[in-house]
């Protein structure tokens, strides 16, 4: 898509959104972030338009049968111009994905320019942990995607040239097969009769035994990790496709799953990563085991972990580490506030039990958690492919699975089952000792070098999550405005229910179905204070008065208009309210505008201390509507009227619009039961029926099921 059809449909939607107005009142980058970050999801054309583009070049690079004709075109309009320093000769031209040369850009059609330039702004990059000795011989040699510098030296020399050109050398292998040929009788001599020299001059080569020295010297540019004659340090081998199969079962049987340290590709295009930022270098070699003179080389270990909700409402988590009664080694792991969750401390404990256990050791954990089991075990290959984008305790796991790969010992992992329960009830108990007030423990995160790998793997990309992935790296916009509202929010959704809300709760919260869809637009815009009131209009000179309640004479503020506004509105509406939250059951807490934005957060418990959901439900609806009504009347007031008291609402007519407002929500309620007209989508009759019996009027005279009936209304009369 041309990029001026991208922007048009871009503002298209822009103008959309903010209703035709010119300047959004807010930063419009914040619509296309996640509902948990508090955006809308909107879709972005042209960040959808670079996620083709990013498809496209992975199908460019497929390789196998089914290549698609395009490809090989493509491939040749990229070598046929190149920018002359350093020289690439046309032989020595395989990829410029995957060699160290740039196709001459100006030069390219357009569609081949749009891969390069998007190659570039997404870091396509080659990196693997590993890679099988077939997939290192498959390298393009010159201009090596891992080689050292002296490379740059040698791969334009007269050898060089003479080994691509006369020896057809292309391939790290087609250069291997020359070093490896049997040389005997060989002499170093222009005209040595070794069958191998005698060969080379066959091709046309004038001094066979120069190239095959020079030979040697160009695969010794490449680096360790790269050179097909070098293999890797491996005590604890790769599993076998027996192991593999039984690695499968015990899974489900809940039995000991060997974790895999396979590392090394076995395809070339499984090298390529997109939003790639660091290659390595460095080979992954394992520490070799040493032999302990006491140590058993054999432990089972049992990780716990607990969380809970302390006095200040905020999440408190730890991990247990539990070898066995009266064992030295037993440890708890405190987690930092940030980061609690009772799967964040099974990983925290893992992480620290393998770094804290000396090398010859062979660990055999059991756990509480499919969710880290199945990280660990099936789903590793998968988020690691997929560059563990949106993985809870991401970097906790990366770490772990860098260290059990990095060990020369097997280690196993398995699911707690019924005859760990002595044992997991004492790893649960030492977490929980870590619940106190002390500080978290310091956990090393950090990944060694040889075992990075960066960016997602294009091969198992699809476009839907390079989207995200370009996404995720969108500026995120902080908005001082924003944070404020969402910590009011965060203190308020305290009081109403004990616990102390993330900010993806907070914006999750505001997302409720049971609230209507202009009210949560309503809740939204007021959580980024996207309103032009008040202290908007302060300092745009001749404006100032805007920013002035005209009826009481202050500052014009949101909560202004919510909770203290004098004109006829807010304090009738509010007694409404609270009016109808009596009849149910309960008792009225005091209004606040925190309280107003955490109003989807609220818990009301029953005697048995379980969430009242009706109850909830109810809470959430009332306060989202009141509010928003009471802004629509405002709005009415100030937009419509001038602000003129002669034209204000009466009482009568506030009460009614309130209860025709609330009495619609109820009859749409009703009606949103339906199953044959909402199927799936439908209410439950019981969440309905939960939520507005008590309040409805002459209860007596409904049916049980009453929501099939017409004619209820909540029990408040109107005015005349
Ligand atoms: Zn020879
Ligand atoms: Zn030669
Ligand atoms: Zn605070
Ligand atoms: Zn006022």
């Amino acid at each position: 898509m041309p990029k001026e059809t991208e922007e048009y449909l871009d503002k298209r939607i822009k103008s959309f959104v903010w209703e035709g107005r010119k300047k959004a009142p807010i930063d419009h980058e914040i619509l296309f972030l996640s509902v948990e970050e508090g955006g809308k999801n909107l879709l972005s054309i042209k960040d959808r338009n670079s996620a083709i583009a990013i498809k496209l070049l992975k199908t460019f690079l497929t390789t196998g049968e089914d290549r698609a004709t395009w490809c090989d075109l493509a491939s040749k309009g990229l070598r046929k111009e190149v920018s002359d320093r350093p020289k690439v000769e046309i032989n020595a031209r395989i990829s410029p994905f995957i060699q160290t040369w740039a196709p001459l850009q100006k030069k390219l059609p357009r569609p081949l320019k749009r891969m390069v330039k998007t190659a570039n702004k997404f870091r396509l990059k080659f990196d693997a942990l590993a890679l099988t000795k077939d997939v290192k011989g498959e390298l393009p040699l010159w201009f090596h995607t891992g080689a050292k510098k002296d490379l740059g030296r040698h791969n334009n020399s007269v050898c060089a040239t003479c080994l691509r050109n006369k020896h057809g050398v292309r391939s790290v292998d087609d250069i291997l097969t020359i070093i490896e040929r049997n040389y005997h009788r060989h002499s170093r001599r222009r005209n040595c009769a070794c069958e191998s020299c005698k060969l080379d001059r066959l091709r046309g080569c004038e001094s066979p035994y120069k190239c095959q020295e020079e030979a040697i010297k160009i695969l010794d540019c490449i680096n360790e990790k790269w050179d097909p004659r070098l293999e890797l340090n491996q005590p604890n081998a790769e599993l076998t496709e027996e192991e593999l199969t039984r690695n499968s079962a015990a899974l489900i049987e809940k039995e000991k799953v060997i974790f895999d340290p396979r590392i090394a590709i076995d395809r070339v295009e499984d090298g390529y990563r997109v939003f790639c930022d660091n290659t390595s270098t460095s080979p992954a070699h394992q520490l070799d085991p040493i032999e302990g003179e006491d140590d058993p080389s054999d432990r089972a270990v049992f990780i716990g972990s607990c969380v809970t909700v302390n006095e200040d409402g905020e999440y408190c988590s730890a991990g247990g580490i539990w070898y066995g009664p009266e064992d030295t080694s037993n440890m708890t792991v405190r987690m930092s506030k940030k980061l609690a969750s009772k799967e964040g401390g099974v990983a925290a404990a893992m992480l620290y039990a393998i770094q804290n256990s000396p090398r010859e050791v062979s660990l055999h954990f059991t756990l509480d958690s499919k969710r880290i089991l199945h990280a660990l075990t099936k789903g590793l290959q998968e988020y690691e492919d997929k560059g563990w984008l949106n993985v809870d305790d991401s970097s906790l796991l990366r770490a772990i699975s860098a260290a059990l790969r990095g060990r020369g010992t097997r280690c196993t992992l398995r699911e707690a089952g019924e005859q760990d329960r002595w044992n997991m009830s004492k790893a649960n108990e030492q977490a929980r000792l870590g619940l106190d007030d002390g500080a978290p423990t310091v956990l090393n995160t950090d990944i060694p070098e040889a075992y990075k790998l960066d960016g997602i793997k294009l091969s198992s990309g699809s476009q839907s999550m390079f989207y995200k992935a370009i996404k995720a790296e969108r500026h995120k916009p902080e908005r001082m405005k924003t944070t404020i509202m969402l910590d009011i929010t965060r203190h308020a959704a305290r009081d109403l229910s004990g616990k102390t809300p993330t900010d993806g709760d907070i914006w999750r919260s505001i997302r409720n179905p049971d609230i209507s869809r202009t009210t949560r637009d309503f809740m939204w815009r007021c959580m980024h204070q996207a309103y032009k009131i008040g202290p908007y209009w302060t300092n745009i000179p001749n404006f100032e008065h805007w920013g002035i309640c005209r009826h009481c004479q202050v500052e014009e503020t949101m909560e202004h208009i919510l909770i203290e506004c004098n004109a006829p509105g807010q304090e009738t509406l509010w007694n409404l309210a609270q009016r109808l939250w009596e009849m149910k059951g309960f008792q009225w807490p005091e209004m606040t505008h925190g309280r107003i934005l955490a109003c989807g957060l609220v818990d009301v418990q029953n005697s048995a201390g379980k969430s009242n959901k009706g109850a909830n439900r109810l809470f959430r609806i009332l306060i989202s509507e009141t509010a928003h009504l009471i802004w629509k009347i405002r709005c009415t007031r100030v937009i419509e009227r001038g602000s003129d008291p002669s034209r204000y609402l009466s009482e009568a007519e506030i009460h009614n619009k309130w209860l025709y407002c609330i009495n619609t929500r109820l009859k749409t309620d009703a009606l949103l039961t339906d199953t044959r007209k909402y199927d799936k989508r439908a209410l439950k009759i019981r969440t309905v029926q939960d939520t507005w019996n008590g309040v409805l009027k002459n209860p007596e005279n409904l049916p049980e099921i009453w929501v099939r009936q017409s004619g209820f209304l909540v029990g408040i009369p109107p005015l005349q």
